[in-house]
């Protein structure tokens, strides 16, 4: 099997070939168990796409624009070395002589499953046996998500943090239908280069060619080699018995569940190590990166409560703030340079704590038609809305600290209270944004601090009920409430 010939993309007709589904009419479903996995393959593909069509950023329109043509894909096809694409190679970079791999279940490859044993080794979904068998052509994607998805540390002292970073958010462009979407999500490899500045970068893969010494410098990574970028010597066991694929639901001859690997040793920039080793931040362009004076740092989701809506203006626009610049990904930027329209944002990757993944983020956002200043500042006055009204019931409960009660047991009350806003303004700013080409930034503006004051205030009061038998704290929240009831005062 060949990842850029051979049918092993599942969808829910069947398996099917990367040239297949950027060529063809028709609008396949992938199909595979895990969004997490979904997503991966979505990265994954427009990163093989990359790779064969190796467009400039005119070609990349045009593909978008009228599609991409069966002899246009083997055109590009011919220029591929596909020896490297080869399933028994493909980024697997074998063992070093000697060196002694550390086995683990197949079900280890899915982040967010529980199967390790140490105390912290917590996932989502505690059945083993929802993934314990893969097909062959899944191995693949689920190598691919290891290396760019799952943190090092899910697998103790035998993890590696790969170029980025491990845990990193991912943002992605969704487009009108699946060949589109992964024809958005393809690097313009000229606008990429010059963005830059790198004279000659190393392009071969790492399994053709591996990393050296102990810091991987960025600037000696080039486009394709950095897509792909190992983090683990890796093998697969495969073996003769039948089964049905835990990941993509088909039936396949051949299983998997089974898999050794072995970290490599050197640090890229994306580890303390690497940063100051000077290995600078590999620029992938999935990643929102935040600049500080401490280095380039991957934007991640922080704790099991963090919704992505709070940073979402930073995964559009560049912010600057007094203490560190936040930059939307290159595919983000580069779509706005192609000018082509009608994308949405989805945004995917896991919160990790210590060995545990503790949630999942994967947000669609619909998004203008066009993507210039103007319009992306109704997405971000949305956002904005969302960030204020919170911030005052913020400062509402911060009331209840002058109540003389333990400050423990305060900032309890408050903490659940403002989760709660947060995870429920996630889909009032969803919402929301469906309206994004009708109405004006104004006119969303209100709409979001009048829909987002509403929550407040319910889950104010709702706390003011529940305490009111409460003297002081019902006094304090009283106190707070006229504070939160000063969003009304505000202009839109
Ligand atoms: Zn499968």
């Amino acid at each position: 099997m060949n990842l850029l010939t051979d049918d092993f993309i599942s969808t829910t007709v069947g398996k099917i070939s990367l040239k297949e589904i950027l060529t063809s009419e028709t609008d396949y479903q992938l199909q595979y168990a895990f969004d997490e996995i979904q997503l991966a393959m979505l990265q994954l593909l427009a990163s093989l796409s990359t790779v064969v069509l190796k467009p400039s950023l005119e070609e990349l329109k045009g593909y978008l624009k009228q599609g991409l043509t069966v002899a246009q894909y083997d055109q590009a096809l011919d220029k591929v070395d596909l020896q490297w694409f080869d399933e028994a190679c493909f980024m697997r970079s074998p063992l070093p002589e000697g060196g002694k791999g550390a086995d683990a279940p197949i079900t280890k490859m899915i982040s967010g499953v529980e199967c390790g044993t140490s105390p912290n080794a917590l996932g989502l979904f505690s059945e083993i046996s929802n993934a314990d068998h893969a097909c062959p052509d899944c191995t693949h994607v689920l190598n691919y998500n290891l290396h760019m998805n799952i943190k090092g540390e899910c697998f103790g002292p035998t993890g590696a943090t790969g170029i980025r970073g491990g845990g990193a958010i991912s943002t992605l462009i969704a487009s009108k239908d699946i060949k589109t979407t992964i024809l958005a999500n393809t690097v313009a490899v000229d606008y990429f280069d010059s963005l830059r500045e790198i004279e000659s970068p190393n392009n071969k893969l790492m399994w053709q060619d591996p990393m050296q010494g102990e810091i991987y410098y960025a600037h000696h990574i080039g486009l394709e080699r950095g897509l792909f970028a190992l983090a683990y010597h890796i093998d697969f066991s495969v073996i003769d018995a039948p089964c049905v694929c835990d990941v993509c639901g088909h039936e396949s001859s051949q299983s998997v569940q089974e898999f050794t690997r072995l970290k490599y040793k050197g640090s890229y920039g994306s580890t303390k190590k690497g940063r100051d080793g000077n290995a600078n931040w590999w620029p992938h362009p999935f990643t929102p990166i935040t600049t500080k004076e401490e280095g380039i740092f991957p934007v991640c989701a922080r704790d099991q409560n963090w919704q992505s809506w709070q940073s979402f203006s930073s995964y559009v626009l560049a912010q600057e703030t007094e203490k560190s610049l936040s930059t939307p990904a290159f595919v983000v930027h580069q779509y706005r340079k192609l000018a082509t329209g009608g994308g949405n944002l989805l945004i995917g990757g896991n919160i990790a704590d210590q060995g545990s993944i503790t949630g999942r983020i994967y947000d669609l956002y619909s998004m203008p038609e066009h993507w210039d200043n103007d319009k992306l500042e109704r997405v971000t006055k949305v956002i904005d809305a969302g960030l204020y009204v919170k911030d005052r019931l913020s400062q509402a409960f911060n009331k209840m600290f002058g109540a003389g009660y333990d400050k423990k047991f305060v900032s309890g009350i408050k903490i659940t209270a403002m989760n709660q806003y947060i995870s429920n303004a996630q889909n009032i700013v969803q919402q929301l944004l469906l309206d994004v080409d009708r109405k004006e930034a104004r006119a969303l503006r209100k709409e979001a601090l009048e829909q987002l004051k509403i929550e407040a205030i319910t889950i104010y009061r709702a706390l003011m009920r529940k305490y009111q038998n409460d003297l002081p704290l019902f006094k304090a929240l009283s106190k707070g409430e006229k504070v939160l009831l000063a969003v009304n005062k505000v202009k839109a």
